[in-house]
């Protein structure tokens, strides 16, 4: 299912992004999701980009890990509504999933 997520990095506006069944439950929990690995401009490494909600905005946003507490920020209100141990977790799944293609 598609999703409207405010992306200020690379369309600069709101961007559709589908999601699984999954991913969208995961969303509704307030939890981050990975979504591709992709670089800026002036970056010499890509890195890997999130979606998750903003709960001031009620609004799903794409973002990377800033700075050594690895938060993600909403690019309207700079608020970070996920925690490092969540988005670690995110992480974690990320690399669960490639090994868990069937759902029991
Ligand atoms: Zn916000």
């Amino acid at each position: 299912m598609k999703l409207d997520v405010i992306d200020h990095d690379f369309t600069m506006g709101i961007r559709q992004i589908e999601f699984s069944l999954f991913e969208w439950i995961r969303l509704k929990l307030g939890q981050a999701v990975f979504v591709f690995h992709a670089k800026k401009n002036n970056w010499t490494r890509e890195n890997p980009w999130y979606v998750t909600k903003c709960n001031i905005h009620e609004q799903y946003f794409l973002d990377y890990p800033h700075s050594h507490k690895e938060l993600l920020r909403c690019p309207l209100c700079n608020n970070s509504p996920i925690t490092e141990p969540q988005l670690v977790e995110s992480k974690l799944l990320e690399d669960q999933l490639v090994e868990m293609p069937t759902v029991q």
